[in-house]
């Protein structure tokens, strides 16, 4: 369910613009996207994957690094491949054995990117495959807190249900590149995929994103992708590349963000 932005504050000159305008909300992908793959945490997180397959799944050491890489290839994350292989785990366990180890302490904060995200009128929303807790400690490293009217996470796509044993296995996960995830998040968050731009560094997932009608950017890649409207070398580039999300605002653009950056507080978690 869709939460409303932290205070309920709507402007109504922000909502006459965003009516009018091109594109009234903007997806952003977290990982590898908000901050740049060199950084080590996609790595330190594989390695995590692998040493938990490895330690607590007892899968043969010869086979983790492939299993893993195939894994993540054919079902979106190696831990949604792993449930459909049978493995029984729980997602908690998981996801706090990945990422409680991931050093966090690159991630420094982002400045010039909060302030980008904040001079842009439309909606902003995170959908990512992580879980709500890695999600939450990416945004308060980088100082992103508040730029975001809400997070679709793992938790958002796989609610648990009452007496659901997620350690039971042949479970499917819903998540990226899955067409069926992103007609999900389009429900959720009540978009319009066609005024809806999607930023992520993965070319799968701008394939299905652009499969959902969203307007897509690849970003991390200087080169266009299959399905990718834009690429984007940094989302610092972002102005730039797009600036059709600032123009047209005028006015409207500068009462918003007095208003929202008065506005800014938690980020919600759409669950
Ligand atoms: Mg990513």
């Amino acid at each position: 369910m869709c939460m409303p932005l932290p205070g309920a504050v709507q402007p109504v000159k922000m909502e006459s613009y965003a009516n009018g305008a091109k594109f009234d909300c903007l997806l952003f992908d977290m990982d590898d996207t908000l901050y740049p793959l060199i950084l080590g945490i996609n790595l330190a997180c594989r390695n995590n994957i692998q040493d938990y397959m490895l330690n607590k799944l007892q899968i043969e050491e010869s086979l983790v690094p492939k299993m893993c890489l195939d894994l993540y290839k054919e079902y979106g994350t190696t831990m949604a491949g792993l449930k459909l292989m049978g493995y029984e785990f729980d997602y908690d366990e998981f996801h706090a054995s990945v990422h409680g180890k991931l050093p966090y302490e690159k991630l420094k904060p982002d400045p010039v990117l909060r302030n980008l995200l904040l001079s842009m009128p439309q909606r902003k929303i995170i959908f990512t495959n992580s879980d709500e807790a890695h999600a939450a400690t990416v945004l308060e490293k980088m100082g992103l807190e508040g730029c975001f009217e809400g997070i679709i996470c793992f938790e958002t796509l796989n609610p648990k249900n009452p007496g659901d044993t997620d350690a039971s296995s042949g479970k499917r996960v819903l998540c990226k590149p899955s067409l069926e995830s992103m007609e999900a998040v389009v429900e959720i968050a009540k978009l319009d995929p066609k005024k809806t731009v999607f930023f992520d560094d993965s070319p799968r997932n701008i394939a299905s994103g652009k499969a959902a009608g969203f307007h897509t950017v690849i970003v991390g890649s200087s080169a266009l992708v299959p399905g990718a409207d834009v690429a984007l070398e940094s989302i610092h580039n972002i102005r730039e590349a797009l600036p059709e999300l600032w123009e047209a605002g005028g006015d409207h653009v500068e009462a918003a963000v007095d208003i929202r950056s008065a506005a800014v507080a938690e980020t919600t978690v759409l669950a």
